[in-house]
């Protein structure tokens, strides 16, 4: 199958040759003849399948007739994150270089008064997160009943993260007669009812199950001790020892591990950035920027961070942390072997962790053999600290002041102190403008929400689960002897 194929405008087909597509994603081939004949769509398909060019391209060739009115655009996608959001619109920097259209980018976080503007001069496409749209909405900005298709994207991201009651408050604002493109990785009861309700006779498009790992990624486990500074030196072992590494994602469990591994990692010369929850809006972008244009090699990340993120050439993934829900160990490893190139991917294991690694064992149905890192994790280098420092001889250097406070400091305690001292929903995206809004549904002027008063309050509504807060408590861990490894087994 060839993108000519497909039925799109000759305009979109130059944007895609010059973008060095040459064959449609599975997706893509599904979903765009039935979008461009104007009929619902439901994707079940994950980030890396190329879902987005599924939605921009049809979207490219419809928008080529007609134009956009005042405050009345004509297209709206749907993003659970500012980072999503802002990679969806260079999809349209690309793609839509043919195009002389107005792409307005509606996220939190970033100045307001620029983005009601772009709308006042009439956009051609709106991409937003759904707090963002809403105050837009809110203020008299923005008209929402001239938009003729609607894309909800990873709608399953939007459910952990709470934002479903603003999709549907979204979609009845929307004109019964667009079209809609609804995007998931999963389709739990809750997004089933959502496609159930907003959209029309949809046609079915389907890749790979989210269980499935690409065979084009090399996966590998590797024995750690439990101890935080041992791990630590088994990551900069493992790194060292590939020879073929181009860059990399860590990813660590909480977000107090990606601190200090940012620290750790820049202090023993790695090229490293870390990308966490309680980075603003421009530090992230920044980070991005700079791991994308290669300036930065090692990029530290936790799940919540790096949802989503489209970054298409990584060679390696290391898990610093076996990810405690056994889906998150999919995505994690989806960041790298995308669109058919090679990857690898590292997984290091303690014995702690043995639970959590055989349950992702199950989910994708394969056996992952272990690496041994030549020469073991010291090697190359002075290890970081196996065991307690020891005594300092007389005249000894002190050792550098973080690394005292390392050491002296207790992981566990300080992270527990810090998970209990946090709202559980620190992470999520939209708090500045969910609190705009908020004050904005008090105030006498906007009494928006009696007719949903059964409702809870959007700061009483809890995620559906938290596996995406960095600093939930994992999992009580246990030693299940039935369930180990082979080689986490006492001898
Ligand atoms: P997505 O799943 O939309 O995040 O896309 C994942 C990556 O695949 C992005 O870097 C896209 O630029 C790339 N991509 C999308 N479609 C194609 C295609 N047909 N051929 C090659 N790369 C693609």
């Amino acid at each position: 199958m060839s993108f000519n194929e497909l039925g799109l405008s000759p305009k979109v087909l130059e944007a895609v040759t010059a973008a060095g597509y040459t064959t449609p994603t599975a997706i893509q081939a599904q979903a765009i003849p039935h979008a461009l004949q104007r009929k619902d769509v439901m994707g079940l398909a994950q980030t890396g399948s190329g879902k987005t060019a599924a939605f921009v391209l049809p979207m490219l060739s419809m928008l080529e007739s007609g134009r956009a009115r005042a405050r009345m655009p004509r297209t709206l996608i749907l993003e659970p994150t500012r980072e999503l959001a802002a990679q969806v619109e260079e999809s349209f920097a690309t793609l839509g270089k043919n195009h002389k259209l107005t792409v307005a980018l509606l996220i939190g976080g970033v100045a307001f008064e620029p983005q009601a503007a772009k709308i006042d001069r009439g956009a051609d496409v709106v991409i937003a997160t759904p707090g963002r749209l809403l105050d837009h909405f809110e203020r008299g900005r923005l008209l929402m009943t001239g938009i003729e298709m609607l894309v909800i994207d990873e709608a399953d991201r939007m459910l952990d993260m709470g934002f479903i009651p603003d999709i549907e408050r979204i979609c009845k604002l929307l004109p019964f007669t667009r079209q809609t493109m609804f995007f998931s990785a999963t389709m739990p009861p809750e997004i089933q009812r959502l496609t159930a309700q907003f959209l029309h006779n949809p046609v079915k498009v389907e890749t790979a199950a989210r269980s499935s790992t690409a065979e084009t990624i090399e996966q590998k486990l590797v024995k750690t001790p439990h101890d935080p500074k041992a791990k630590r030196d088994t990551l900069r072992a493992l790194i060292r020892s590939q020879e073929n590494i181009k860059n990399g994602i860590v990813f660590a469990n909480r977000k107090t591990t990606v601190a200090l591994l940012e620290k750790s990692l820049k202090r023993h010369g790695f090229n490293a950035g870390a990308l966490h929850g309680d980075m603003d809006q421009s530090a992230r972008m920044k980070t991005l920027a700079a791991f994308r244009s290669n300036e930065l090699t090692l990029l530290i990340a936790s799940d919540v961070a790096a949802r989503g993120l489209d970054i298409p050439d990584v060679s390696h993934v290391f898990n610093f942390d076996v990810p405690i829900h056994s889906e998150d160990y999919v995505h994690r490893i989806g960041r790298t072997g995308r669109a058919g190139r090679e990857g690898h991917a590292f997984t290091m294991v303690t014995r702690e962790e043995s639970k959590y690694i055989n349950a992702i064992l199950a989910l994708i149905k394969k056996d992952l053999p272990y690496f041994d890192i030549p020469g073991g994790a010291a090697s190359g280098e002075e290890a970081e600290g196996d065991s307690p420092a020891p005594a300092r001889k007389r005249g000894a250097k002190r050792p550098e002041r973080h690394e005292r406070a390392e050491r002296e400091a207790k992981p566990e305690r300080q992270e527990r102190a810090e998970r209990e001292a946090k709202p559980e929903r620190q992470e999520r995206e939209e708090r500045p403008e969910r609190a705009e809004r908020q004050a904005a549904e008090q105030a006498p002027q906007a009494p928006r929400r009696d007719s949903q008063s059964a409702r809870p309050q959007r700061s009483e509504r809890r995620p559906r689960h938290s596996s995406h807060d960095d600093d939930a408590a994992p999992h009580e861990t246990g030693f299940h002897a039935g369930n180990m490894p082979a080689f986490l087994a006492r001898k």
